[in-house]
C-alpha cells in the first residue's frame, strides 16, 4: 500500500510499504480523509524525536470504511463507514484505574508511537471504532478528533450557561473550541488570536467579540468587555509562552483557566493572582470517552467542520501539504488528505 513516511526532521515521502496484518481483536480500515495536526507537524519536524522511530508514518485523525474484522470484532461489519479514537492507554497504570486513560503513564497514540493513518490502511483496535452516524459525511467525520479535543477542554473547564468564556488561539482546536463553548451555554465567547483571516473565521463560527493581541491590549478589551470583572473561564489553546500571563489576569476572582496548548518553552508569570483570585488552572489532555458526544453534535449540525477545511489534497501531495503548514502557516486551517 501506499503510505507517507516522515525519514528525518523535514524528509518525507509516499513509500510503497506493507499492508498491515490484523489480530483477532483488531479491524482493517481503508483511510478516507485523513487530516494533519500540530502533533504530525512536530513529528515531521523531528521535536518528537524520543518517542517516533523513522521511517515513521504520522497522522491521527481521519474517517475510513472497514474492509477486514478481526474474529473477536463482533459489533463492526465490512463496509461500515467509521472514526476510530487513535489513543492506546495500557490499561493498568494508576491514570488508566482511576478512569482517566488520557493520561496514561504508558500513553501511545497513531501516528506518533504507532504506525499512524497517512496510507491506504490503518489497523486499530475494534473497541476503538465508533460508526458515523446518518447525516454525518465522511468528510466532515474525519474532524471529529480535533472536535472532540474542544468538547474535553470545555468540559475540563465546567462552561455553564451564562459564562463568558476567552480562548485565547483560533488555529484547527481554538476554532473547533469556540463552536462548542457555544454550544456548551457560554453567553458570550471572546477569542484572541493574530492571524486576521483566523479572526474573521472565528467570527464567522460564533465568537461574539474577536481580539487581535498585536493591537490591542486582550486584558484591558477582556476587562472593559465584563464591566472591569473577567472572564468566568479561559481555555488557552495557541501554546504561545507569553498567554498564560495574560490568561491569569483576565480572569475573574474564582475563575478557571484550562490549557490545552502545548508549550515546550519555559514560562514566566507572576504566581499572586492565582492566589489573590483562587484561580483554578487545569489541564486538559485530548479526550476521554468524547468520540460519540462529538459525533452526535456533529451530525445535528451544532459543529460545522467544513469552514475548517482550507485545502483538500491526495495523498501523494502529502509533502507539499507539510510545507503549507510548516512554511506558511497562516495559509492554511486543516488540510486534509484523501489516500
Ligand atoms: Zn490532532
Ligand atoms: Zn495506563
Amino acid at each position: 500500500m501506499k503510505a507517507l513516511r516522515v525519514h528525518g526532521p523535514k524528509l518525507i515521502k509516499l513509500d510503497e510499504v506493507d499492508e498491515p496484518q490484523i489480530e483477532p481483536d483488531e479491524v482493517l480500515l481503508r483511510v478516507k480523509y485523513a487530516g494533519i495536526c500540530g502533533t504530525d507537524l512536530h513529528v515531521y519536524r523531528g521535536a518528537m524525536k524520543d518517542r517516533v522511530k523513522y521511517p515513521a508514518i504520522p497522522g491521527h485523525e481521519f474517517s475510513g470504511v472497514v474492509v477486514k474484522v478481526g474474529s473477536k470484532v463482533t459489533w463492526v461489519s465490512e463496509g461500515e463507514e467509521v472514526v476510530a479514537n487513535p489513543v492506546v492507554p495500557c490499561g493498568r497504570c494508576v491514570a488508566c484505574l482511576s478512569g482517566r486513560p488520557n493520561v496514561c503513564v504508558n500513553f501511545k497514540i497513531l501516528g506518533v508511537d504507532i504506525p499512524g493513518v497517512f496510507a491506504e490502511y490503518v489497523k486499530v483496535k475494534g473497541d476503538k471504532i465508533y460508526k458515523i452516524p446518518k447525516g454525518l459525511s465522511l468528510r466532515d467525520a474525519a474532524l471529529v478528533e480535533p472536535f472532540s479535543v474542544a468538547v474535553h477542554s470545555c468540559r475540563r473547564a465546567n462552561i455553564e450557561a451564562g459564562d463568558v468564556v476567552v480562548i485565547i488561539g483560533q488555529g484547527p482546536i481554538g476554532l473547533c473550541t469556540t463552536q462548542v463553548a457555544k454550544h456548551y451555554g457560554a453567553y458570550k465567547v471572546i477569542t484572541v488570536e493574530v492571524v486576521r483571516s483566523r479572526l474573521e473565521l472565528s467570527k464567522m463560527l460564533g465568537a461574539d467579540e474577536v481580539i487581535n493581541p498585536l493591537e490591542v491590549d486582550p486584558v484591558k478589551v477582556v476587562k472593559e468587555l465584563t464591566n472591569g470583572v473577567g472572564a468566568d473561564k479561559v481555555i488557552e489553546t495557541s501554546g504561545a509562552p507569553q498567554v498564560l500571563n495574560q490568561a491569569l489576569n483576565m480572569l475573574r476572582p474564582a475563575g478557571r483557566l484550562v490549557v490545552v496548548g502545548l508549550c515546550f518553552e519555559e514560562v514566566k508569570f507572576f504566581s499572586y493572582p492565582i492566589v489573590y483570585k483562587e484561580a483554578e488552572i487545569v489541564g486538559s489532555r485530548v479526550y476521554l470517552d468524547e468520540f460519540a458526544r462529538t459525533l452526535n453534535l456533529m451530525s445535528k449540525g451544532y459543529l460545522k467542520p467544513e469552514p475548517l477545511i482550507t485545502h483538500e489534497m491526495p495523498l501523494s501531495d502529502g509533502e507539499k501539504a507539510f510545507k503549507i503548514l510548516d512554511e506558511r502557516p497562516g495559509e492554511a486551517v486543516k488540510i486534509l488528505l484523501r489516500p
